[in-house]
């Protein structure tokens, strides 16, 4: 290790570059039309963060300090190898759940090296810094692991996605949480007390389930781009733990995106943080669910559609969860191609919350290489409703909900909509009259101006194209 490459000032060097590269990533990923090059900024930034790590503990003469060889290291670099490929390949629908669940790893790694250090450092004695960020690092680390899994088993239905309430719950979690703090206050003090730093993390990880059982399963992605926030914080402090300048740039901007990222989430559904906490969004939905009451709606086929758009000057489309399930966005570009063919504009509404995870559908549409240019923004699109000959929705429900507008008793009143029922024609691709996320039925369907179309958004647009003329 005499090497260049096993020099502090190499090792700090590509530290430098993998900051740089995770500071351009989330400027890259920023922009569909960069997003790609984001990632793969943020890849290599990684790769070198886990090389430098790597050549680090062999220069510090770490390994023979604790007996770990670094054959160990390359075994658990497999491992986890092994668990990420199979992880990155699902569904994109499924993408929140399984980054709740990559949280929950991130954390239960903090939480275990900060517990590695406490006992570790019992030997030499902990300073009282140290020993205060080491607290932070296992309470946020703790709640982490636990309310990631919670968020991820919710969004996954395995566990019931309803709020869990009872009385007096949020007096009874804060004081859980003061009990740690105080606890992690006196281990500041008396860093030997090593019976209470179980109890400590014990408290820490019960917080965490509590923390998210009040809250409904809409509100999860929310959930968990605050817990990518906590994880990112842990992680900071675990840097201050472990000395390491790279973790502690990585966990701040991983601290502050996420955080960032809620609140904007939080506003694209007009909702405030102390609401989805504690406000158990979803409860009231079920029992407004369904609009049981038959009442009469019209209906069309895909030939209709066909001639409707063929007439049509000006077409809006508004793509939403349903487009993702039946991933339909290739046949919606052909769709695309067949109207503008015919010298019709044909542009896209894009709703922040559509679907089920911020960029949802602009992933999807850049996927299908729809030009980003046609994408609008909804606050963009809004005030052009009046002028548009066709809305059609595809697979979007709550974010079109005219309720969210007029209804004070709607639980997404409040919630910014798209305007489409001011267009001059609506037109809904979906396979029933079910509700969407928000189990709410849509006053949009009932309307004079609106056809519904029933059936599978993908075999439907496929329809419509056959129709045109297209394929
Ligand atoms: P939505 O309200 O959940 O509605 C989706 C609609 O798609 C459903 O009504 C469903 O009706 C239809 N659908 C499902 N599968 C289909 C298929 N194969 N073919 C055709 N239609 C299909 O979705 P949204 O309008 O996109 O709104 C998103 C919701 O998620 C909002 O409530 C939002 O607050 C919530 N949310 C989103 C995020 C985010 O980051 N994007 C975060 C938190 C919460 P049928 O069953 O009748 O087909």
């Amino acid at each position: 290790m005499t090497s260049i490459f096993g020099s502090q000032a190499f090792i700090g060097f590509v530290y430098l570059v993998a900051s740089a590269l995770f500071i351009l990533a989330l400027k890259w990923m920023n922009a569909p039309p960069t997003a790609r090059r984001g990632i793969l900024a943020g890849e290599i930034g990684m790769v070198l963060a886990i090389g430098g790590t790597i050549l680090q503990l062999g220069v510090e003469g770490k390994l023979e300090h604790i007996a770990i060889s670094y054959t160990w290291i390359f075994i658990a670099l497999g491992i986890g190898t092994a668990i990420g490929i199979p992880l990155g390949m699902v569904q994109m629908t499924a993408v929140p759940q399984r980054t709740a669940l990559s949280h929950a790893f991130g954390a239960f790694c903090v939480t275990l090296v900060g517990t590695a250090e406490f006992y570790l450092g019992q030997r030499t004695g902990i300073p009282a810094f140290k020993m205060s960020v080491l607290c932070c690092e296992v309470i946020l680390g703790g709640l982490t692991v636990t309310g990631s899994l919670m968020a991820a088993g919710k969004l996954q239905e395995v566990l019931p996605q309803r709020p869990i309430t009872f009385k007096g719950q949020n007096v009874f979690n804060l004081g859980m949480l003061a009990v740690a703090i105080g606890i992690a206050v006196y281990l500041v003090y008396n860093p030997g007390a090593t019976h209470l730093y179980p109890v400590m993390v014990g408290i820490a990880l019960i917080f965490g389930v509590m923390l998210v059982i009040p809250i409904g399963g809409a509100d999860m992605p929310t959930v968990i781009s605050l817990l990518n926030s906590y994880a990112g914080l842990s992680a900071a402090a675990m840097g201050f733990v472990l000395n390491n300048k790279l973790l502690i740039i990585a966990g701040a901007l991983d601290g502050s995106s996420g955080f960032i990222l809620s609140v904007i989430m939080s506003k694209a559904m007009n909702r405030s943080f102390t609401n989805v906490l504690f406000g158990a969004f979803g409860q009231v939905a079920p029992a407004a669910a369904g609009g049981q009451e038959a009442r009469p709606v019209k209906s069309a086929s895909p030939e209709e559609a066909a001639g409707i758009l063929a007439a049509a000057n000006r077409v809006v489309v508004v793509p939403g969860y349903g487009m993702a399930v039946a991933q339909a966005q290739h046949k919606v570009r052909e769709l695309y191609d067949a109207l503008t063919k015919r010298g019709i504009d044909v542009e896209f509404a894009i709703h922040p919350v559509a679907g089920r995870m911020p960029g949802h559908m602009n992933v999807l549409l850049a996927e299908a290489d729809v030009p980003y240019d046609h994408l609008k923004e909804m606050d963009d699109i809004n005030g052009d409703f009046p002028q548009v000959d066709v809305s059609l929705i595809i697979g979007a429900n709550d974010v079109t909900n005219p309720a969210a507008k007029t209804d004070k008793s709607s639980p997404i009143y409040g919630m910014p909509v798209l305007d489409v029922e001011r267009s001059h024609t609506v037109m809904v691709i979906k396979r029933s009259m079910n509700p969407g996320f928000a189990g709410i039925d849509n006053p949009l369907y009932y309307m004079d101006q609106t056809l519904m179309l029933f059936g599978d958004a993908k075999v439907f647009v496929s329809n419509i194209v056959k129709e045109l003329g297209g394929h």
